[in-house]
C-alpha cells in the first residue's frame, strides 16, 4: 500500500493496475497529478535489462536503429555541433552518431564492462557511475543531456530531473525517452491485467523495472517541479510505419521529448 504519490505528495491513490503472475504486484494512479506508482513493497527487478555489447557499426541492429530515431529527433532541433552527455548511453551508438556530426561527446553507464567494451571498439570515454550519485568531480556542463528509457525506472524523479539540470548548461535541452501511459496500448495492457488475461506469461517470481510511469500531464508536472520546459512531445512505436499516423494522433507506447534548462533566474522569479 501507498499513502503517498512519490511526484507530488498527494494522497488521492487509487488502486490502478495488477501486475505479474499473481496479480499481486501494485500500480496506484494518483488522482491529482496522475503518475502510477509502483508499490515498491511488492518487489522489483532492475537487473533483466542488462546487455551484451553491439557495435554501433552494426547498423542493421534493432538497438542501433533506435539510436539514428533519437539521433534523427534530436539533431532537427539541435542543429550545430554541441557537446552531449548520454546517461545510460548502452553501447553508445547515439554518441558514435553524434560525434560522426562533430559533436564532442560523453557517456555514462553503470557497467564497467559497458563502458570498457565503449572505449576499446570506439575510443569513448564513458564515466562508470550511477548519475543519481554524480559528483561531477570537473564541473563540466552539456548543451544536451539524454536519458532514453531510465526515467521509469527510477522512484525519485525529481531528483532524477535535478541531476540532468546540474549537468546542463542554461537553456541546454534534455533528451527523454520513456514509456507513455496515455497510449492506447497502456489503456488495453490494463484492461488485460486486470482481468487476469496478460499474467500467466509471467514466472511466479518476476519483479516489475519500472516504478513511475507517466504521461504527458504528469510529465509536465514534473518539469514544473524542476525547472523546464517542454519543447517537443513526440509519442512513437517500434513499427516506425505507424508513426506517421502517431505524428497526428498522439497516442503511442512510448514517448520522444525534449525540454529545455529554463535559466535559474527565471525558475527563481517563478518560486517568488
Ligand atoms: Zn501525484
Amino acid at each position: 500500500m501507498i499513502s503517498e504519490c512519490r511526484l507530488c505528495g498527494g494522497t488521492n491513490l487509487r488502486p490502478w493496475m495488477t501486475d505479474g503472475r499473481n496479480r499481486d504486484l501494485v500500480y496506484y494512479k494518483c488522482d491529482d497529478c496522475s503518475l502510477w506508482n509502483y508499490d515498491l513493497d511488492c518487489g522489483v527487478d532492475q537487473t533483466q535489462y542488462t546487455e551484451v555489447y553491439i557495435s554501433p557499426r552494426d547498423v542493421e541492429h534493432r538497438s542501433n536503429r533506435l539510436n539514428v530515431d533519437s539521433w534523427n529527433f534530436l539533431r532537427r532541433y539541435a542543429d550545430s555541433p554541441r557537446s552531449i552527455m548520454d546517461i545510460g548511453c548502452g553501447n553508445a551508438g547515439l554518441l558514435h552518431l553524434a560525434r560522426e556530426a562533430g559533436w564532442d561527446v560523453a557517456g555514462m553507464e553503470l557497467s564497467r564492462q559497458a563502458a570498457d567494451s565503449i572505449r576499446e571498439d570506439q575510443g569513448i570515454d564513458v564515466v562508470v557511475s550511477d548519475f543519481l550519485k554524480y559528483e561531477n568531480p570537473e564541473g563540466r556542463s552539456y548543451d544536451v543531456v539524454a536519458l532514453r528509457h531510465v526515467l521509469e525506472h527510477l522512484p525519485d524523479s525529481l531528483l532524477a530531473m535535478r541531476r540532468i539540470a546540474a549537468l546542463l548548461k542554461d537553456n541546454g535541452l534534455a533528451l527523454l525517452e520513456f514509456p507513455n501511459t496515455g497510449s492506447f496500448s497502456y489503456r488495453l495492457k490494463r484492461v488485460l491485467k486486470n482481468r487476469g488475461l496478460k499474467n500467466a506469461k509471467y514466472a511466479p517470481d518476476w519483479r516489475p523495472g519500472h516504478v513511475n510511469e507517466f504521461c504527458r500531464k504528469s510529465f509536465e508536472y514534473l518539469l514544473d517541479q524542476t525547472g523546464f520546459e517542454l519543447v517537443v512531445w513526440r509519442t512513437y512505436s517500434n513499427k516506425r510505419v505507424a508513426n506517421a499516423f502517431y505524428r497526428w494522433v498522439p497516442i503511442a507506447s512510448k514517448v520522444r521529448v525534449l525540454v529545455r534548462k529554463q535559466p535559474a533566474s527565471a525558475v527563481g522569479q517563478e518560486a517568488a
